[in-house]
């Protein structure tokens, strides 16, 4: 039904991918990582537009996607950035401002996550089953990680500077007023007078306080407000060197051009301590006219009198105004976003406001797949695979026993999928082991893979989940081709 209302070209990646997420798979199969951490940053300015909750489900969505995908544990960081501004003020020709933070104070913030934010987020959990957790950037920047991995892009400061700020090569540091909080928001009067190892001893200026100074340590010193840029090459860098977690940043497609400047601050600077967290880039949500989705400059255009012609639907700006139920807006946001990752070409491209709309209102507004019965539960398998389920000869499908999974019973509909094809089956036996070997000793391994032997698979099946994965359980389901039509 909805799928048919979406028709996605082909991208630089077509030929390259199966699934949107097979971009992390390199670094998966070299990092032997036991879970995937997903971090999704948003900046705390108000309440949040569809294009914020978009990128914020989609999350939780991918990292379950994942979960399933590479049978690795995963989590939802989600990052409220505080240190967006509140106010801005112009004096003497120089702007500046004061962030969030600054502002409404820890608990000021915490009360803004709390109303806005965690609403979808608790939802997304539960429907899911991914965790997630809430930290700030005001928290990061206290900690002597990202503090001490800050004075030390201070030594290479020549080379990056351009990175960070191509226009000027002025690095946006803002370390603000300690009477006041606010800073400069360009910085340019901020000069670093000292460093070694121990920290770095700047000077600023505040418009009302006047010469001030910074001693920054790594575990003291005063609030460091790096500009985006900056911000992410320093974030990148300070997290641990923990093997067994690989991170992974959740950007909306905009942020594609500047993960360059970014990435050549990285090369400028030289090995981080850990390696560098991956990144995925969600599809853009657009105006009519092609632009970003933006709050801010359809008020402008409306405070100057102008009209935006194809104005989006008010709920698309403020989803309080959803004609529904929080939950009908939650499972028609998770419909978009499984509708996504449903396939690569969905998933690497942009979506103007009217196309969401339609595709979110188009849906049934019903549960969620796992719990709906006679609504097909969408499963991506690899093409080899759907093609010997599409042929008849597969009738066994093997997976390791995750919540997702376990929640499947006999009489549910498994739409298999891959690319733009798809095979509806019906559940007809559910089987439950401990291991991938009991599992051959009852299942018919003809079943599974009527292409190789048991120990061939054993041995693939072995590779693609390891030992704690296999410790969860298996479970297979026993599958016949249903016509969609019936
Ligand atoms: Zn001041």
């Amino acid at each position: 039904m909805t799928a048919d209302l979406l028709r996605s070209p082909n991208t630089v990646l077509a030929n390259a991918v199966d699934d949107a997420l097979d971009v992390l798979r390199p670094r998966i199969r070299e990092a032997a990582a036991e879970r995937i951490v997903f971090t999704v940053g948003t900046q705390i300015n108000g309440r949040p537009h569809i294009g914020t909750h978009l990128v914020q489900s989609l999350a939780f969505l991918i990292a379950e996607h994942a979960r399933d995908e590479f049978g690795i544990d995963a989590t939802v960081d989600f990052t409220a950035l505080d240190n967006a501004p509140a106010k801005t003020i112009s004096h003497d020709g120089r702007k500046c401002q004061l962030t969030y933070h600054h502002q409404l104070a820890d608990h000021g913030i915490r009360a803004l996550v709390t109303k806005h934010y965690a609403p979808l987020l608790d939802a997304m959990t539960r429907h899911t089953g991914i965790e997630y957790a809430v930290s700030t950037y005001t928290e990061q920047q206290a900690g002597p990680e990202f503090r001490a991995e800050f004075i030390r892009t201070l030594e290479h400061l020549d080379e990056i500077r351009y990175w960070l700020s191509p226009a000027s090569g002025t690095a946006h540091i803002r370390l603000p007023c300690s009477v006041c909080g606010w800073a400069e928001k360009y910085a340019d009067r901020t000069r670093l007078l000292e460093l070694d190892d121990s920290g770095a001893l700047f000077e600023a200026v505040c418009f009302d306080h006047g010469r001030y100074e910074a001693d920054i340590t790594p575990l003291g010193g005063g609030y460091i407000d790096l500009a985006t840029l900056y911000r992410n090459v320093v974030k990148e860098r300070s997290y641990p060197s923990d093997v067994a977690a690989l991170h992974v940043m959740v950007k909306g497609g905009d942020w594609a051009p500047g993960c360059q400047l970014v990435d050549g601050a990285h090369a400028a600077i030289g090995e981080a301590a850990g390696p560098l967290p991956l990144r995925i880039f969600t599809p853009q949500i657009l105006g009519s006219d092609g632009g970003k989705l933006s709050k801010s400059l359809l008020r402008e255009a409306a405070d100057a009198g102008l009209v935006m012609e194809g104005s989006p639907s008010g709920w698309l700006l403020d989803p309080s105004d959803w004609p529904g139920t929080h939950a009908d807006y939650v499972n028609a946001l998770s419909g978009l976003g499984e509708l996504m990752l449903s396939n690569p070409r969905h998933f690497y491209r942009s979506y103007t406001t009217t196309a969401l709309e339609a595709l979110m209102t188009t849906r049934q507004p019903a549960t969620s797949q796992s719990q709906a019965h006679g609504r097909p539960r969408n499963i991506q398998i690899y093409k080899q695979y759907f093609d010997l389920i599409a042929s008849g000869e597969k009738t066994v499908e093997v997976r390791v026993a995750y919540d997702s999974m376990k929640r499947i019973k006999v009489g549910d509909l498994l739409n298999f999928t891959c690319r733009d094809e798809n095979c509806l089956t019906r559940v007809t036996r559910v089987g439950r082991y401990r291991t991938f070997k009991e599992m051959f000793g009852t299942e018919d391994v003809k079943a599974v893979n009527p292409r190789a032997t048991e120990a061939e698979q054993l041995r693939a099946i072995q590779a693609i989940f390891p030992a704690h994965k296999e410790a969860l359980g298996v479970i297979t389901f026993e599958i016949e081709r249903v016509n969609p039509d019936e």
